[in-house]
């Protein structure tokens, strides 16, 4: 196979979306009641390289456990990865709730 120098899918040549896995938890304000109100999404750092490269059309695939040293997807994977220091809390979707 020819070296992958280009950042397009190495089988269909269709663009490719960089992903990263983010852990996140919903916290609760619980009222004496038992209603949950105020939900607070944290996004807490993954620390497990929980990242990779997917094609945008076809069902090509890689995960960065699986990447070479010398891939070119490694960098954009580590930049999604990366990405998870600037996204402190997630929004909920929420009700107008006072
Ligand atoms: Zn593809």
């Amino acid at each position: 196979m020819a070296k992958q120098n280009e950042f397009k899918c190495p089988k269909c040549g269709s663009p490719v979306k960089a992903w990263a896995d983010l852990d996140a938890q919903v916290t609760f304000t619980v009222t004496a009641s038992g209603k949950l109100t105020k939900p607070v999404i944290a996004n807490s750092y993954q620390t497990d390289g929980r990242c990779g490269v997917d094609c945008s059309a076809c069902d090509w695939s890689l995960h960065h456990s699986d990447m070479q040293e010398d891939s070119i997807f490694e960098s954009i994977a580590n930049s999604a990865l990366a990405a998870q220091d600037s996204i402190e809390f997630l929004s909920a979707k929420r009700q107008n709730s006072n």
